[in-house]
């Protein structure tokens, strides 16, 4: 059972992968894999990759719809995340101006920001 269907999961995060600064839905994803994967599999997989955190779900804007993005790398341990509300995708914040978000909101309130925060807004495609 552990071997079922690895070779899909693999392409299926590999593309996820080299697009990671995308935000897709299944129908999306579905569409850009070079082998079809069916609806159903596509779904229980990412559900497993959102389960281990390996990839990042939100809701586009108001529709019912998901999109998926891949997220975690050991990179990411460092800085902070933004998220838009309006398409769903996650940007991520440049470790250098995370490090002086913290140390700003740190120096003044004593609050030590998580690095796994994610801030809402609205990204530049969107406004
Ligand atoms: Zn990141
Ligand atoms: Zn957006």
């Amino acid at each position: 059972m552990k071997t079922y269907h690895t070779h899909q999961r693999t392409s299926l995060l590999s593309f996820l992968k080299e697009n990671s600064d995308k935000a897709f839905t299944i129908e999306e994803i579905i569409a850009s894999l070079s082998e079809p994967i069916s609806q159903s599999t596509v779904y229980r997989l990412m559900q497993k990759l959102v389960e281990e955190n390996l990839v990042h779900r939100t809701v586009k804007g108001n529709s019912r719809s998901f999109v998926y993005q891949y997220i975690s790398d050991e990179k990411c341990e460092n800085h902070l995340h933004m998220k838009c509300t309006d398409c769903g995708k996650v940007y991520h914040l440049d470790s250098g101006v995370t490090s002086i978000i913290q140390n700003n909101i740190k120096s003044n309130t004593s609050f030590e920001i998580d690095s796994h925060t994610v801030l809402l807004g609205k990204c530049g495609d969107c406004k």
